[in-house]
């Protein structure tokens, strides 16, 4: 928020957050009041959609300013049910300032089936999202959820929550919008592909050849790739 007010920086960060609910909700990526998203505004201050709201018609007034404490500094109401994750994602990433929750269908179903999403399959993924992790099955809104995510957050733009719903991180709220929007694309597309047949992973070789392309493209190199490549985890994953 360098050149403007730091009440114009507000005011913008949070028609930003209001683009991405509108989005989640338009593109049917939450249901009902679903979903939460967050925009870090300092180094210990957010902006977070509040509790029992539905993110289609959200407004201005639904978004509180919050310390790192969770204590409401403006704005009326709760804060998200599940602002502890968001603080988590904030605490091990000082390289982002936006968090996105959401409950993609298909990519849900994914985690219902216990089938992965973390497989090198589609080249442009691979390139901008990695292999995208589950997380085992941790009660919603407990303090079981923000540990898990804590870990793997690390390490991973993307994460799925088994059985519950999504985490995308970024540098806007945008940017982990549309993290968020391309995860559950791939997810569906894996789904059709796996109607049609057995689905193949990439060659090891060309992972690697998408490898190079991620870093040329600046990205933070920290998602992971799956289990089957030769080049594994133990880039991205070590230690998780
Ligand atoms: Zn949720």
């Amino acid at each position: 928020m360098s050149s403007e007010s730091w009440n114009d920086g507000l005011r913008r960060l949070r028609g930003e957050i209001l683009g991405t609910c509108r989005r989640m909700y338009a593109n049917k990526l939450i249901a009902a009041t679903d979903g939460n998203v967050s925009v870090r505004v300092a180094e210990d201050e957010l902006l977070i959609t509040r509790s029992g709201i539905s993110k289609g018609d959200a407004e201005e007034e639904d978004i509180l300013r919050v310390d790192f404490d969770g204590n409401v500094l403006e704005g009326r109401g709760r804060p998200s049910s599940e602002i502890r994750m968001h603080l988590a994602c904030y605490e091990e990433r000082p390289d982002i300032a936006a968090v996105v929750h959401a409950h993609p269908p298909t990519a849900v179903a994914f985690t219902l089936a216990g089938k992965t999403l973390a497989q090198c399959i589609i080249p442009e993924v691979v390139v901008t999202l990695g292999a995208v992790p589950t997380l085992p099955y941790t009660t919603p809104t407990t303090e079981a959820v923000p540990l898990a995510v804590r870990r793997v957050i690390r390490h991973a733009d993307a994460l799925m929550l088994e059985r519950h719903g999504a985490v995308t991180v970024g540098r806007s709220a945008m940017d982990a919008y549309y993290k968020l929007e391309k995860l559950e694309h791939a997810a569906h597309v894996t789904w059709l592909a796996h109607q049609l047949g057995r689905v193949k992973t990439l060659p090891a070789d060309e992972v690697r050849r998408l490898l190079a392309l991620r870093s040329s493209t600046l990205l933070d190199g920290k998602n992971p790739l799956c289990n089957e490549c030769v080049l594994a985890c133990h880039e991205g994953l070590e230690g998780a």
